[in-house]
């Protein structure tokens, strides 16, 4: 289960907790050296990092921003950051009756997952608060609402991943040139993962606001906790909505428009993409609504705030992972050479058990049938665990694409023939891009380690086990708030050291710099890191620098 170790090493923390070294240096006078790079950063970035904190419960956490080659301790596939290859995703709407064809469309102002709630919102008639807007151009209003709206998120299906593929999905571009795809389209808010851009095309606000930031957020008690669960990294059903989640989302408030009679559902491999459904019966006046999570190869649900119908629990991968071994012409338990069993997430046999038990609720609970708009959810996670184990340029991704891209012609046909082929709007986006490996070769992966030991010995004085920096992500680094009032160190003290940090420091030994790196020894490993509590003046001097 290495996919899941490493998730799980991800949620923990990318690093364990240095050790604490000897030499210590003296502690910085300067404490505002690290603004003079931080106002070097590109205005965009800037806007999109600060879309994407709390500041308010983040206040004394840093905000560590790498140039896009470099990665954290050997994550090569990770994918979090304000960089278009990992920002840009396809925005597509399609929907005959619905939806004009209309192609690649490039409006004036940007675009962003935050338009999507409200778009529907205008299309329903139904005013939905958010600080998004709606895409009017790309929908019709017309004398009937559509049954059925249906969402698709293609986890880790930026367009970097489907134009590395593009010959992968015949159906996607049959639905741009039937529908519409709104070129420069962005995610909106960085670190771009999973729970958070989840949040924000069901919200219409940015993770500022709807408060799901990461895969571990600094809760408003001071603790790091999970998007849905007080332990980071629990991906199975035992979900906690409102643990960070302030905002309702667009179902949330649709249940309580049609007084709970529209039917919502969401079917999602792991419980990261939750707030794209919502809180179920969690928020006030709201009913449980069908969510389906895999846990041991079973689709499973959280009681206190959804459902899940008998038949759902019972239909099980076995048939899909048997199919896709026996693809090959041989019964081996393999794909493309790996134990399928293992990596069902990252296989074909994915997609294809979550589209058969999508067709039985939509069936079973009449999802479509009348004239109250139903939604309905999908995260399909194949292409996004592809990326993180072998890549977005392997032949494992295309096959990965190739199946979601089936999955959709899937869902077109089962549309057409239950709901009408005038009678729903399918939206198909994706979360985020994914890291090139040609944009890791001339990088510099940190040694955690080190880092953390190199701030301990700079700022640590105390001897209690416990160091200066509580939990890293590739995007915020947690200070231990006590551990910085014992050492009289604050957070800006760290900033302005690892603003200054090279390569050269994060080596034991210059010889461990590879051949390649050593004539750029003396280059700092961030483009910026800086207090996330100084968001706002970093917003104003890089805008400032760039004009
Ligand atoms: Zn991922």
């Amino acid at each position: 289960m290495v996919g899941l170790l490493v998730l799980a090493a991800l949620a923990a923390g990318v690093w364990s907790r240095g050790e604490q070294q000897e030499a210590r240096s003296p502690i910085l006078k300067d404490r505002d050296a690290y603004m003079a790079t931080a106002c070097e950063l590109p205005t965009q970035w800037v806007r999109l990092i600060d879309r994407g904190l709390r500041s308010a419960t983040d206040s004394h956490d840093l905000v560590v921003q790498l140039p896009p080659q470099n990665s954290m301790g050997g994550f090569t596939s990770m994918h979090s950051g304000p960089f278009g290859f990992l920002q840009d995703v396809p925005l597509v709407f399609y929907g005959p009756g619905h939806v004009p064809a209309q192609g690649h469309v490039r409006l004036r102002s940007e675009v962003t997952l935050a338009d999507v709630a409200p778009t529907f919102g205008w299309l329903l008639g139904f005013d939905f608060p958010s600080h998004g807007r709606p895409l009017k151009s790309v929908l019709e209003r017309g004398e009937r609402a559509p049954k059925l709206i249906m969402t698709v998120v293609i986890d880790g299906g930026g367009w970097n991943a489907l134009e590395r593929w593009p010959d992968a999905w015949p159906n996607l571009a049959r639905m741009i040139e039937e529908g519409v795809n709104l070129e420069g389209a962005i995610v909106g808010s960085s670190p771009s993962v999973t729970p958070a851009s989840h949040a924000t095309l069901s919200t219409g606000v940015f993770p500022k606001d709807h408060g799901v930031t990461a895969i571990q957020n600094r809760h408003g008690d001071g603790s790091i906790v999970g998007s849905f669960t007080r332990t980071p990294g629990e991906l199975g059903p035992d979900v906690r909505p409102r643990l960070n989640l302030r905002s309702p989302t667009f179902a949330d408030l649709w249940d309580i428009e049609t007084g709970n009679e529209a039917e919502v559902g969401m079917l999602s491999y792991f419980n990261y993409p939750l707030a794209m459904l919502g809180q179920g019966s969690a928020w006030p006046g709201g009913d449980d609504d069908v969510l389906g999570l895999q846990e041991d190869m079973q689709w499973k649900t959280t009681p206190a705030f959804y459902s899940l119908p008998r038949y759902a629990r019972s239909i099980s991968p076995r048939d899909d992972i048997a199919a896709l071994d026996r693809q090959d012409g041989r019964v081996d338990e393999q794909w493309m050479g790996h134990l399928i069993d293992e990596k069902l997430d990252a296989t074909p046999a994915l997609a294809r058990w979550i589209n058969r038990t999508t067709k039985a609720i939509l069936l079973n609970e009449e999802f479509g049938s009348d004239e109250i708009t139903d939604l309905f959810f999908i995260n399909y996670k194949t292409p996004d665990r592809v990326g993180h184990r072998w890549g977005m340029d392997t032949p494992e991704q295309r096959a990965a694409i190739s199946s979601v891209d089936d999955a959709l012609g899937d869902l077109i046909d089962f549309m057409d023939r239950h709901v009408g082929s005038e009678g729903y709007v399918l939206l198909v986006t994706a979360d985020h891009g994914q890291r090139p490996l040609s944009e890791v070769r001339d990088g510099w992966s940190i040694n955690g380690e080190k880092l953390l030991a190199d701030v301990n010995a700079a700022f640590d004085k105390t001897d209690d086990g416990r160091g200066i920096i509580e939990a890293t992500s590739p995007t915020l680094f947690f200070l231990d708030e006590e551990q910085l009032a014992k050492n009289d160190v604050h957070a800006e003290d760290v900033a302005s050291f690892l603003s200054n940090y090279t390569i050269s420091d994060n080596v034991s030994s210059q010889a461990d710099i590879p051949q390649g790196l050593r004539s750029r020894k003396k280059e700092r490993v961030f483009s910026a890191v800086f207090p996330s509590r100084n968001v706002d003046e970093v917003l104003s001097c890089a805008d400032a620098g760039d004009q």
